[in-house]
């Protein structure tokens, strides 16, 4: 299908698309690599009067910084950050994530800014956000503020963003040492979204669990943190028996829906399943690391 009228601003800096969206507010749009917002323009899901495409606003927005604090700014492609050997080596969660994350030729056009905007809570990306110590900067012609990650996401397709404000930024802390990252999902077809995945960041001291931070996608209307779990698992060295009651105490922490792709009831079994699968595979790196 083809989108409905539209005009097209393809600004030259970053002063000039935010005077846009100032402009055009509710009725605009930024595109970015434009992989979720032409479906629904195509298949007519959302009707907008101006797309201010950014893609031009300056290459400083697709350089990654992996400084002390990592940022990657808004248009930081998806596999730039996959291939990224500085990426891998200072959050190896984001690789393991962005594998999974639909096939490479939409990878080579997506950004990361552009899928924590559109927020679909079945994504990769907001889900490994929800475990990092992540920082968004929004930008507007008003100026920056900050947002923690806690406060970013609010509901399906819906963040803090204003309409006159673009994310110009997210900010990772460095994990501190001895942390294990995994990512795990289930998709009925390589590429498709996910039935559910967990991501989780793992804090050992030697074989014990100091910490743990454990989000899933695709079973609540926005990441979901499962503080159950990580109150479970925080003290022990991930035995059978706590991986089993971990597994439980997932299953009891989602409330999903059920569509044409999955019931509840899966869903829900699905993630207690990841979850135990995510945490064995963290006790296995981390004794790997320890050998
Ligand atoms: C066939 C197919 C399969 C897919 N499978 C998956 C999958 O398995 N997992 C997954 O996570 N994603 C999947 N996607 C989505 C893909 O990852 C998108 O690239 C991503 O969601 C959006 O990034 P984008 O840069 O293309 O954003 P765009 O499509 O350009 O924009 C998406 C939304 O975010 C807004 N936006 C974009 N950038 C900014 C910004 N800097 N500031 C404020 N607002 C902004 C736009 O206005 C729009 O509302 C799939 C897409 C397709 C077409």
């Amino acid at each position: 299908m083809k989108p409905g009228r539209f005009t097209y601003h393809a600004p030259r800096g970053l002063d000039e698309a935010l005077a846009l969206l100032t402009e055009y507010g509710d009725e605009s749009k930024i595109l970015a690599g434009g992989q979720s917002l032409m479906p629904l323009l195509n298949f007519r899901l959302a009707q907008i009067e101006h797309v201010v495409d950014i893609n031009r606003i300056g290459a400083e927005f697709s350089a990654i910084d992996a400084g002390e604090t990592i940022r990657i700014p808004a248009l930081v492609r998806q596999r730039q950050a996959e291939r990224s050997a500085e990426l891998a080596e200072a959050v190896p969660l984001l690789r393991q994530a962005l594998h999974q994350v639909a096939h490479p030729q939409i990878r080579n056009r997506g950004t990361l800014c552009g899928s924590l905007a559109h927020a679909d809570p079945a994504a990769e990306l907001p889900t490994v956000m929800s475990v990092l110590d992540t920082t968004f900067t929004l930008a507007s012609a008003r100026g920056l503020r900050t947002v923690e990650v806690t406060d970013f996401f609010q509901f399906h397709l819906t963040t803090a963003l204003e309409p006159d404000e673009l994310l110009l930024e997210v900010s990772i802390r460095r994990p501190p040492p001895g942390t294990v990252t995994v990512f795990h999902e289930f998709a009925t077809r390589r590429g498709d979204f996910a039935l559910a995945a967990i991501a989780a960041a793992v804090r050992f001291d030697g074989n014990r669990v100091t910490g743990c931070r454990i989000a899933a996608a695709g079973v609540a209307p926005t990441p979901h943190r499962l503080t159950a779990v990580e109150a479970l698992v925080t003290g022990s060295s991930l035995e059978p028996a706590v991986l089993a009651d971990a597994e439980s105490a997932a299953r009891q922490s989602v409330e999903p829906t059920g569509d044409i792709h999955a019931g509840a009831d899966y869903r829900r079994r699905l993630t207690g399943v990841l979850v135990k699968r995510a945490l064995a595979d963290a006790r296995s790196k981390q004794e790997t690391a320890n050998a």
